[in-house]
């Protein structure tokens, strides 16, 4: 299912267009995409066998748009104009994350725009490799608790919060019990976290879905948490894990602490769906432009 044949690039070509009007008409020199998805490549042909696999089992569908070659996939990011982005990646088990964090360093130091992404696990050795990440310049980390099965107050965890916190390293953490729930997803684990560690910059990825209001509610209580919007508000989500409406009003306030996030390459719709759906919010130009560029600038200190 390669979708590098010429009427594919023809189609990616008439997206980009569209990507690019969409940030051009906001004013915006492009945009910041936090959450993005680069990995070694035996571990995405796992993920991406996994979202194969995920059709059959559950009747959701999930073809992956952006199978293809990792230079195509960043070239891509490029002609949507996304000029920084993440390449998150997690371990499901012990003694793979430090392996992880070596491939993403060389990584965004071969890539242009590419954030320094390094991630974690409960483990011997966390507290070392962690802070030798930060040390060389790691500027964002992906903790996935629903994949690696761990409890983020888990005591091994607890130097490195702190740390984190310390340096002001954001931490993106898919906490939220969407698309598929975990021993330790949703907002009481991570109530627990932030009640010892109120300054851990955290990203709820996801915008938590489907527990959006309590993470709204954290965000609205701890003032360095934000939520990234990644697959929220797509038609796709919509039917699984609608945002309810009742949010609405404090999803418009929280303008300041939400970030663009995609997931891409490993979405079932097109990038350009992402943005649409924001837009469909309603919440207006500002919103859109503090969500999809300046609060990432901000929030990483990125150079436009
Ligand atoms: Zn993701």
């Amino acid at each position: 299912m390669s979708a590098g044949s010429s009427g594919a690039t023809a189609l990616y070509g008439s997206e980009a267009q569209a990507v690019r009007a969409f940030w051009e008409r906001l004013g915006l020199p492009g945009l910041v995409d936090v959450h993005t998805h680069f990995m070694p490549e035996r571990v995405l042909d796992k993920v991406w066998a996994y979202f194969d696999a995920v059709g059959p089992l559950t009747g959701m569908e999930w073809p992956i748009t952006y199978r293809e070659e990792e230079d195509r996939r960043v070239g891509l990011l490029r002609e949507f104009g996304v000029g920084h982005f993440t390449s998150m990646l997690y371990p499901h088990k012990a003694g793979m994350a430090e392996w992880l964090n070596d491939w993403a360093a060389g990584f965004a130091a071969r890539t242009p725009g590419c954030l320094h992404t390094a991630t974690l696990f409960p483990e011997e050795g966390v507290g070392r490799y962690v802070r030798r990440a930060v040390e060389s310049g790691a500027q964002v980390f992906k903790s996935h608790i629903q994949v690696g099965a761990y409890d983020p107050n888990d005591p091994l965890l607890e130097p490195v919060w702190g740390l984190l916190a310390e340096a002001g390293v954001p931490v993106v953490m898919h906490c939220g019990s969407g698309p598929a729930p975990g021993a330790f997803t949703g907002p009481g684990p991570v109530a627990r976290l932030l009640a010892r560690h109120p300054r851990l910059p955290l990203v709820v990825a996801h915008m938590g879905m489907p527990e959006y209001g309590d993470f709204l509610e954290l965000a609205e209580r701890y003032g360095e948490v934000r939520l990234d919007t990644t697959m929220a508000f797509t038609e796709f989500s919509e039917r699984i894990t609608p945002f309810p409406a009742g949010e609405r009003g404090r999803l418009a306030d929280l303008g300041e602490r939400v970030l663009l996030g995609t997931d891409f390459p490993n979405i079932p719709y097109p990038y350009l769906h992402q943005l649409e759906a924001l837009e469909r919010l309603g919440f207006g130009d500002d919103w859109l432009r503090a969500v999809c560029y300046e609060n990432a600038v901000r929030l990483f200190s990125l150079k436009p």
